[in-house]
């Protein structure tokens, strides 16, 4: 696809750590030159203002779940409109899941996946492959399939009764075997058979409706399992990363393993980052339902710690979205809940505005975790970052501008917003993936031309 060039002028763009008065060339879908006062006499030349606005590299957003079947449940969106919503959020590419049927080859989910995808995604993306069924056919198929494009995988401890729990040897096998020669292994982490015990108690005493739920899975839970990951990982040696960390019990062993020298890696949410407890006491606590749960004031405040400090590495959305009436189905007894929130579209503005405005954390260490890192980590090669040569992928924002976030005005079909009525800023007014402009003045530009991307195995 011929991509025309586009000179973006007068904004003050974010370079590796400071922002920058330039302006930009964008030319052939990459970076190309900046310098103050840029001319160009290029044929179907663009020009974007930027004046007044700060230029941010475009958002990765590593952990989705669009059109995802849970149970009896359907994602109120799927490839088309979740992309879409993840755009006017400035994600200019997403890394959803596959997810493997005990029985069934790797290959098999992919197939899936990649049908449902094609022809449908406002912007580029990619998928973690999610393993169920560990046996030495899926450990060679997917050897293979890590130097093929997919160099990242998922496996949970908790879901027995989806079929998708993986015992700690296999676990440790991936990591031990698999990992060491590159691959991502990404891990659920939560303790199964403690959540079955603490459920057990809670139903014996009636207290099953929503409001209940997360005191089946409290904070120990969480971090007895990613404590026993990161022991294991010390003598595995693998590249462990921690899925959608949310308490401080979490991520004080993320700590003190990363200064003991133990290879992991963590992602948190926006949810665990904004959210607490008292979701669980207002008119609809089942539309926060989530696992792990969002915790406490605490736990918010040791997170944003963690990011401030370099400790985390990602901030990713764990976004899957369902519906008022599909997420009430669960009220009465939450082990019928349909958990998971939608958060593509408002995770970058929340960031900006509760992590640089509110606690002046600087915008280079929002785009190491939202851009740099989960483009690094998960091998996207010249993606993730405004520099010469890397794929022109940019958001620009006015930081002045205020807005409400809202069900009545968000594009995600869903029809709620779990933040409804919270006061934002750092919404994208223009996005750019690829060269292409997707978003101008908060409007649609973009077709539905984003592609499957095979990653590699990152070596750094
Ligand atoms: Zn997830």
């Amino acid at each position: 696809m011929t991509r025309n060039p586009i000179l973006i002028t007068n904004g003050r763009v974010l370079i590796a750590k400071s922002l920058v008065d330039t302006d930009i060339l964008i030319e052939s879908g990459k970076f190309k030159k900046f310098g103050t006062h840029l001319e160009s006499n290029l044929d179907n030349l663009e020009i974007i203002n930027a004046e007044g606005k700060i230029v941010f590299p475009g958002i990765i957003d590593s952990h989705t779940h669009f059109a995802l079947q849970q149970g009896n449940f359907k994602t109120s969106d799927d490839f088309s409109s979740g992309s879409k919503s993840a755009l006017f959020g400035g994600v200019v590419f997403f890394i959803d899941y596959t997810m493997q049927i005990k029985g069934e080859t790797i290959q098999d989910s992919i197939d899936r996946r990649l049908n449902e995808a094609k022809n449908n995604s406002y912007i580029d993306y990619s998928f973690h492959l999610g393993i169920t069924d560990w046996k030495e056919s899926t450990y060679t198929e997917a050897l293979n399939l890590s130097n093929s494009g997919f160099p990242s995988f998922k496996m949970f401890l908790i879901y027995g009764d989806k079929g998708w729990l993986s015992e700690d040897s296999a676990i440790f096998d991936a990591l031990s075997r698999l990992s060491t020669k590159g691959a991502i292994i990404e891990v659920h982490c939560e303790n199964d058979a403690i959540i079955k015990l603490l459920t057990q108690r809670l139903v014996k005493e009636n207290h099953i409706t929503v409001k209940y739920h997360p005191l089946s899975r409290p904070k120990f839970i969480e971090g007895e399992a990613i404590n026993r990951m990161v022991y294991l990982n010390r003598f595995a040696k693998g590249k462990l990363y921690i899925v959608h960390i949310s308490s401080l019990l979490g991520a004080e062993i993320i700590k003190n393993a990363k200064s003991n020298g133990i290879n992991v890696l963590a992602e948190t949410c926006p949810q665990y980052l904004t959210l607490n407890q008292e979701v669980f006491t207002g008119q609809s606590p089942e539309l926060f339902a989530t696992c792990p749960p969002v915790r406490t004031d605490d736990d918010i405040k040791i997170l944003w710690q963690m990011i401030d400090q370099e400790i985390f590495d990602v901030i990713a959305t764990d976004h899957c979205a369902f519906s008022k009436a599909q997420k009430a189905e669960g009220k009465n007894d939450f082990r019928t809940m349909a958990f998971g929130i939608p958060g593509v579209e408002y995770s970058f503005p929340i960031i900006f505005t509760e992590g640089h405005l509110k606690r002046k954390i600087e915008l280079y260490k929002i785009a190491k975790v939202m851009c740099e890192n989960p483009a690094r980590i998960f091998g996207l090669i010249g993606r993730g970052k405004i520099k010469e040569g890397y794929n022109a992928d940019l958001l620009i924002f006015d930081p002045e501008k205020k807005h409400i976030l809202s069900s009545k005005t968000q594009q995600h079909p869903s029809d709620y917003c779990p933040y409804e009525g919270k006061e934002v800023y750092g919404v994208p007014e223009t996005v750019i993936a690829n060269g292409e402009v997707k978003i101008k003045d908060f409007k649609l530009l973009g077709k539905k031309n984003g592609e499957f991307t095979k990653r590699f195995i990152n070596t750094n």
